[in-house]
């Protein structure tokens, strides 16, 4: 801090948080307090989340009230699940860590209720014995509204679409401190906003969606050594030409460490892992496969018929929190020459430090409209691409911005706001149009700019 700093903040006193304990049922930390460290640590240690104070809410009531104090303070607040999209420009003077709102009620006629602390793993094992399955992510670690909120493409996105597009309803507390339910038809304007406008209007505090029957499905990862790139990116493309719905795939550039749990086969080394998920029956999901087992030599074959409990091992994203930095944008193409450009830089001799290097086929029902319209603006986006650094390796963030930067001859038009960590590029998930509506429905919701990631459309 510089005297200057001190200067001004010297003069301003602390917020009486003694009067927010008095509401809340769930503990108010400030910093220096013990309970504090726990509750605002985020799984990706590379972010700083140091608000002043934390609310671990245990009821939406609670939420309410952190809600409400704010705006009664002039503070900015921020919502928390499991800090796996944290971003250190949106962190309010008030963090809400949600992880005691932690319902979860799967009805067997086929749509789930759950809290906003709920990460996709409770959801997958409770829909199991019914055979049904959510809409989660390349890893059932992630909390389902921040994935949700931002859009959600899953491992079975080209066939389901994204899971936003299957959401019932939305509960949440918005900046002016009030509880709402938003659905199609019971404050339209934020069941609109919030499916795709991340947390920009209020704090959710429970959501309901649909689920699919999908017991099993055909799919997992197959792995080659990194010097086959060429050989595989180039089959890879020509295969996904004439793909079925049924089938999403990604490939993945892999630098993994020697840890527990990495095969070693897979260790200290290159590496490039095809991921494929085949919806329907398995029988043809093996022989819509069988181009990519004869691409070249494979050093581990991980893809089989499974149940949906076992969907983590198509993308095989780590669990254990780590320090992390996303670069990424979307493709409108992914032809040669974007090959060419990805390998020099990411591929066999590139040197590139890059743990993760990933391109995800799009399309399919991701680029249908859903039921009903939504904040989501990247429907014509054919291809992700999203480079994960470890932040103190050398060089390696600055590689990872060049990585994305090659492909700007075939970038797309909206970014994903799920994998957008720069809160200066978030409006560039938008159009025109729809940054206009999440504007005025923040002006509408939030009229004195409570909830800080609002700020980022101002
Ligand atoms: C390993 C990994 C794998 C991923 N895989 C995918 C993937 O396959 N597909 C995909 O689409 N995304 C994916 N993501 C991105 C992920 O969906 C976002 O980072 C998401 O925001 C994480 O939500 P969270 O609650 O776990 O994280 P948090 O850091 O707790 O929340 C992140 C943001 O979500 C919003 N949010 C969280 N809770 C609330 C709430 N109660 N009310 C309102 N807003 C809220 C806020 O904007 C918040 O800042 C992945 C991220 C990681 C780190």
């Amino acid at each position: 801090m510089t005297a200057a700093d001190t200067f001004f903040t010297a003069d301003i006193p602390a917020a009486p948080y003694d009067e927010l304990r008095a509401r809340t049922a769930g503990t108010v930390a400030v910093a220096g307090e013990p309970e504090y460290e726990a509750l605002v640590t985020p799984w990706n240690l590379a972010i700083e989340v140091r608000p002043d104070a934390v609310v671990a809410a245990t009821s939406a009531q609670d939420v309410l009230e952190a809600v409400r104090f704010a705006r009664a303070h002039g503070l900015e607040v921020t919502p928390q699940a499991t800090g796996h999209g944290a971003i250190t420009a949106f962190i309010g003077e008030i963090l809400v860590n949600t992880k005691g709102l932690d319902e979860c009620v799967v009805h067997p006629d086929g749509w789930a209720r759950v809290g906003a602390g709920v990460k996709w793993l409770r959801v997958v094992e409770a829909a199991a014995p019914y055979g049904l399955a959510p809409l989660s992510g390349s890893v059932t670690d992630v909390g389902i509204v921040g994935y949700i909120t931002g859009g959600g493409l899953g491992p079975m996105a080209r066939t389901y679409g994204l899971a936003s597009d299957r959401v019932r309803a939305i509960e949440v507390v918005t900046g002016d401190g009030e509880l709402r339910r938003a659905t199609p038809t019971e404050h339209a304007d934020l069941f609109f906003a919030l499916r795709g406008g991340k947390g920009a209007l209020g704090i959710v505090t429970a959501i309901e969606f649909d689920l699919v029957r999908q017991p099993r499905f055909y799919g997992g990862s197959l792995w080659f050594d990194g010097e086959q790139a060429p050989a595989v990116i180039a089959a890879w493309r020509e295969w996904i030409k004439d793909l079925p719905e049924a089938a999403t795939t990604s490939f993945g550039l892999f630098n993994l460490p020697e840890m527990p749990g990495v095969p070693p086969m897979l260790a200290g080394r290159l590496t490039l892992s095809v991921r494929y998920l085949w919806t329907g029956d398995a029988v043809d999901g093996e022989r819509h496969f069988r181009t990519m087992r004869t691409a070249a030599p494979v050093l581990l074959d991980d893809v089989a018929e499974k149940p949906y409990t076992a969907v983590d091992s198509v993308h095989t994203d780590p669990v254990e929190p780590l320090p992390a930095h996303e670069s990424a944008m979307v493709l409108r193409d992914f032809p040669a020459a974007a090959v060419d450009e990805l390998l020099r830089l990411a591929g066999p001799g590139s040197g590139s430090p890059q743990v993760l290097v990933e391109v995800r086929q799009l399309g399919g029902a991701t680029a249908r409209p859903g039921e009903h319209d939504s904040a989501f603006a990247a429907r014509d986006a054919a291809f992700s691409l999203l480079v994960v650094s470890i932040p103190m390796i050398p060089g390696a963030v600055e590689h990872g911005q060049r990585i994305v930067d090659a492909m700007r001859p075939w970038f797309g038009s909206r970014r994903l706001p799920n994998f957008t960590s720069d809160a200066a590029l978030l409006p560039a998930a938008y159009d025109e149009w729809t940054r206009a509506k999440l504007r005025h429905t923040i002006r509408r919701y939030d009229p004195d700019g409570v909830i800080a990631i609002g700020h980022a459309f101002a």
